[in-house]
């Protein structure tokens, strides 16, 4: 079977083509600054790069530029699109509907529609995904993989915010999570890493690229997660803020800042990027800390000591920790990030192996030492395989 895997943002549509049976990737592919004069498209086949600029005016033509390449008889992978057997479309936000991958079918995108103003930026450039593949693929079955729906099994406890109750019924003013398919797929790989059953582990997750956050699974369930009714809270990220005093804004407002300019200087200007006055990638500041930069190690130390934090209030509610697992970007690729961080989690049990640690160099595996009470991983995130796996099931169920 054939999956289209589809993660289309509000200028730009990432696509990727997987054999699911072998799990393989065939193509994937980016077309970037759609609507803009000069919209950036590449793809590779793991073999053959293309790159081309080119004006591509809206989703659906993106798409169709897309599918072009797809089929391309130098650079595709496919030698006619009816070998598509369905679409996986990625969905920020499911709200409180959707709790796991469904069918699309005109109700899931009414209520995809209706959750719009919980992720504005979001969900809308998702719909123009879905629609523009309906249009252009009619006959192919669209599943859509929400990032909120692994979160969904968090106790009220967990997701309530100490706000006057209303706000919930009036708004559905709650703790949603993001990141889902990611902490899904990454908790679900560690397990089989480490041979054991997920239903008898206590893991914490670390997805730490630009966007960060962590999920602190029981059992296989997700009982919290950093991130809460927007991708704003939690973790200090590449330029999102995280957690911060809501007075602060309050404060802003009253001082002449407009409701944009807040928007934007708690997502787009804070985090890594607003302390250290550097960048918000974690290897620019690296270099910031060489040179001797004071702001690039302060915002280095605040990213960990955060992250740390957080790890450590997990380990409570959870009454204990097996797994720890980094992953995405900076989860990936920096053992010092990793190591500066498991420093802080020695009374838990943690300890890293240094030479494993160093040496992984873009490969997963076991990081910690084998007297480690807790194992801790380096998992490779892989959100289209996940996207494309849920496709398959619930195509196969339909046909039954
Ligand atoms: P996104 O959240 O946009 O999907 P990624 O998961 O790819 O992003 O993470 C991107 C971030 O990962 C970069 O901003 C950078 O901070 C970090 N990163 C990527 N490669 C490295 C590396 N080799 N060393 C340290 N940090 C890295």
């Amino acid at each position: 079977m054939k999956v289209l895997v589809i993660n289309s943002g509000s200028s730009s549509l990432k696509y990727q083509v997987l054999e699911i049976d072998s799990e393989k990737c065939l193509i994937k592919g980016l077309v970037e600054r759609i609507g803009e004069d000069e919209s950036d498209i590449e793809q590779t086949n793991g073999e053959k790069e293309y790159q081309v600029v080119a004006k591509i005016k809206d989703h659906e033509e993106a798409l169709k530029e897309a599918l072009k390449l797809i089929t391309d008889s130098d650079f595709g992978c496919l030698k006619d699109l009816s070998e598509i057997d369905a679409v996986g479309h990625r969905v920020v936000h499911g709200g409180e509907k959707f709790f796991s991958s469904v069918l699309i079918n005109e109700d899931v995108i009414k209520a995809i529609e209706e959750n719009s103003d919980l992720a504005p930026l979001h969900n809308p450039p998702n719909l123009m995904g879905i629609k523009a593949s309906q249009k252009v693929l009619p006959k192919v079955p669209q599943v859509a993989v929400f990032d909120t729906s692994f979160h969904h099994t968090m106790p009220e406890k967990a997701y309530m915010y100490g706000l006057p109750y209303e706000l919930y019924q009036k708004h559905k003013i709650r703790r949603y999570g993001f990141h889902g398919t990611s902490h899904r797929y990454v908790s679900k790989k560690a397990s089989q890493m480490l041979g054991e059953n997920i239903k008898n582990l206590k893991i914490i997750t670390a997805h730490l690229g630009n966007g960060a956050s962590l999920a602190a699974i029981d059992k296989g369930k997700v009982v919290d997660t950093s991130m809460g009714f927007t991708p704003l809270e939690g973790l200090m990220m590449g330029t999102r803020s995280g957690d911060v005093d809501p007075g602060i804004i309050i404060f802003l407002l009253r001082n002449g800042y407009s409701i944009d300019e807040v928007d934007n200087l708690l997502n787009k200007k804070s985090g890594v990027l607003g302390l250290s006055e550097i960048s918000n990638d974690m290897r620019d500041i690296r270099k910031g800390i060489e040179n001797g930069d004071k702001k690039a190690k302060l915002a280095y130390d605040v990213y960990v000591y955060k992250l740390a934090k957080y790890i450590g209030s997990y380990v409570t509610i959870l009454k204990g920790l097996d797994v720890l697992v980094f992953t995405a970007g900076v989860g990936e690729n920096d053992h010092d990030v990793r190591k500066d961080v498991c420093d802080y989690l020695e009374i838990f049990g943690v300890k890293i192996d240094e030479e494993k640690n160093n040496g992984l160099n873009r490969k997963e595996g076991i990081i910690s030492t084998e007297d480690s009470k807790v194992k801790v991983l380096v998992v490779k995130t892989d959100e289209e395989l996940m996207i494309a796996r849920d496709t398959k099931k619930i195509i196969e169920k339909r046909r039954i």
